[in-house]
């Protein structure tokens, strides 16, 4: 058995007081706050290590791109990549996801569609409205329905022989709910359509099996997952990643350079231009021993008991809309009233040391699909509690009496 509850003493930010109460940390699907492991390793990094990687004879160097080669391993044991060099290290889901689209724009063209959700992240859509606009292929979108679920027989119904690429996310970090990877892309992959997948909110609270998924790309932070920020990663497989050109020129992506020309190198470093974030890359390291001590299986366990707690309490408060009720959801909880804008909502919570996320969440397709302003995101993570759940229904109930 997992003892979350000591589980929570690891973190050192969440014990502290804002506006003279004790924090209540529910903003997770923004960004997770990071274990004393993944602190040290950052400590021990820069006091013992620090040097630049794949380059020198030094120990020094040797030793830092150990370390920076780690994290790639227990990358693709994570995701159970087939190879280790189809790991490629991004700045976030956002550089992965521009990565493929900027790689996509030799390879589309007028007549071409892009099919992509209204469920997505800003992140997993600008990128195909900008490959759209430049390629001239036309961009097309699986609607939502009332539950925050994907519209599937309209997904089917978009999935033509013209889509030339698929993209959506695994789980919304708006809503929480939980897409069917396999069965998408099982159906776009019947028409000739390469998948990309934005795995910013699945990496941190589902298994992911690529090989298994049928995956195409996929796309994470490390910062959602308990790791720093500034790095991520792209999972591609190896045909893809050979069919798209480099992303950026410069240091570490070539083979050979003359005035002329330049060769590329093999994967992964064909897109890993310039020095990269390594000390984040050697925390994300420490942030996956630490997930994996847990465990996907008791992790989930977890989230599923806080949410079934919070949906229970927020629905018990009059006037609260629960945006997001599909059958499978993840570790989100997103809520508004009628008469009250989240904002408002939001201050009053942070003046009772209540930490939600207040707005469009980075989708503002799906606050248009409802007609709102916004929302009220809770979200959780390994080292939230019941007792977070209730200070947050209590935090909702005054500030309702203050604003009404
Ligand atoms: C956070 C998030 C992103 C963007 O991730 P960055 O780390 O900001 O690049 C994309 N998609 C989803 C679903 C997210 O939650």
């Amino acid at each position: 058995m997992i003892d979350f509850a000591a589980l929570r003493k690891e973190f050192p930010i969440l014990h502290q007081e804002v506006h003279g109460k004790p924090l209540v940390y529910l903003d997770n699907a923004a960004t997770t706050q990071k274990p004393q492991a993944v602190i040290d390793a950052i400590v021990h990094y820069y006091g013992q290590i620090n040097s630049n990687v794949h380059r020198g004879v030094h120990t020094l160097s040797q030793r830092a791109t150990d370390a920076f080669e780690a994290t790639r391993g227990k990358l693709q044991k994570l995701v159970n990549a087939a190879h280790e060099h189809e790991i490629i290290y991004t700045t976030g889901t956002t550089g992965s996801i521009n990565l493929v689209a900027h790689g996509f724009r030799s390879l589309l063209g007028p007549g071409d569609e892009i099919v992509v959700s209204q469920l997505e992240h800003h992140s997993n859509l600008v990128p195909w409205q900008m490959l759209a606009q430049h390629t001239g292929a036309t961009l097309r979108y699986i609607p939502i329905v009332a539950d925050g679920s994907l519209d599937l027989e309209e997904a089917q119904r978009l999935l033509t022989p013209s889509c030339k690429l698929l993209a959506f996310n695994h789980i919304s970090n708006a809503l929480g709910t939980v897409n069917p990877v396999k069965q998408l892309t099982e159906w776009a992959h019947a028409v000739g359509a390469c998948v990309v997948v934005d795995g910013a909110q699945g990496l941190p609270h589902r298994p992911v099996d690529v090989q298994d998924l049928g995956v195409d790309f996929y796309a994470g932070s490390a910062h959602k997952m308990y790791g720093p920020t500034g790095t991520g990663m792209l999972y591609g497989r190896t045909e893809w990643l050979e069919k798209l050109p480099p992303y950026q020129g410069g240091g570490e992506m070539i083979s050979t350079v003359t005035m002329a020309q330049s060769t590329y190198a093999g994967l992964p470093f064909k897109f890993e231009a310039g020095t990269p974030n390594i000390e984040a890359v050697v925390g994300w390291g420490a942030a996956l021993d630490w997930m994996n001590a847990i465990g996907m299986d008791a992790l989930m366990a977890h989230e599923a008991d806080l949410m079934a707690y919070g949906t229970e309490r927020l629905k018990a408060i009059d006037g609260l809309v629960l945006f997001g009720t599909a059958p499978e959801k993840s570790a989100v909880l997103s809520f508004g009233f009628a008469d009250l804008h989240p904002y408002d909502l939001g201050t009053l919570l942070d003046q009772q040391g209540i930490a939600v996320r207040t707005g469009q969440h980075c989708t503002q397709p799906i606050m248009d699909y409802y007609s709102i302003p916004g929302t009220v995101r809770a979200s959780f993570a390994a080292y939230s509690n019941r007792e977070d759940v209730d200070r947050l229904a209590v935090g909702v109930e005054r500030a309702l009496r203050m604003l009404r």
